[in-house]
């Protein structure tokens, strides 16, 4: 179990109803909230990296099989999930903010930033002795402006910011088919995270989650029967790939 498998839980214990997911009559495996007959827990891979994120999740989202947090935690051993709240911040969460050996960024468009406001859109270096630590804002686009624009102990934190066109001079459309998005270039959660992660040095990380959010979402589609425009080879991708990786 992870910290967003312990979260769920969590969020889960606090509801007095049941939440109701879409396709909610289909039985889930609890850790990838896949049907158990698409259950993709046995191919999950194992990252190493010097980064760590923090997920702080929009109330319900935690809930939601289609949100792709989940898949970074899978990956990255230290990723941290803490349930968002404007005025009452968890105090382990502020912790971990506090920790010497991390330094934060929030990972969030630099549009929507004062002019003030430190803003990394090339590589992320840090200070000595220091690991980045990535703060995604977990929710829909509406709901993660608002924990962007009302998180006061987050306003301090330098931005990671990068414009999807203008990565290798290719554009980036979405992969996630699984959500409707307001428009063509939103990403999901996880297609972010990869982004970010190639920014911190770390491309065969990158690649990785890109390629494990590509079986999710394969995965996903096929167990809800709504037309599958997921990669039909993004379970062999994975697994050449890890093979490849472990014959260095
Ligand atoms: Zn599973």
């Amino acid at each position: 179990m992870h910290a967003v498998h312990r979260l769920f839980q969590y969020r889960k214990s606090l509801s007095t109803t049941v939440f109701k997911a879409r396709g909610q009559r289909v039985k889930r495996c609890e850790l990838c909230r896949i049907s158990l007959s698409h259950c993709i827990c046995p191919l999950t891979p194992k990252a190493v990296s010097n980064a760590g994120f923090l997920l702080l999740m929009y109330d319900t989202e935690v809930m939601k099989p289609s949100n792709t947090g989940r898949l970074i935690a899978d990956l990255i051993p230290d990723t941290f999930a803490f349930l968002w709240s404007r005025t009452e911040p968890d105090q382990a969460l502020l912790e971990v903010l506090n920790d010497p050996k991390w330094q934060p960024f929030v990972v969030f468009p630099e549009q929507y930033a004062e002019s003030e406001r430190e803003i990394v859109t090339e590589n992320v270096i840090c200070q000595p002795g220091k690991r980045p630590l990535f703060i995604m804002l977990d929710g829909s686009w509406r709901e993660a402006k608002k924990m962007f624009r009302k998180s006061p102990y987050l306003s301090q934190l330098p931005l990671v910011s990068f414009t999807p066109q203008k990565r290798h001079g290719e554009e980036i459309s979405s992969r996630y088919h699984i959500r409707i998005a307001a428009n063509e270039n939103q990403l999901a959660t996880a297609e972010v995270a990869a982004r970010i992660l190639d920014m911190a040095g770390e491309a065969e990380n990158a690649q990785l989650l890109d390629l494990w959010f590509d079986v999710f979402s394969y995965q996903y589609q096929k167990s809800v029967c709504q037309t599958n425009k997921g990669d039909p080879q993004a379970v062999e991708n994975l697994q050449s790939f890890m093979q490849q990786r472990s014959s260095f």
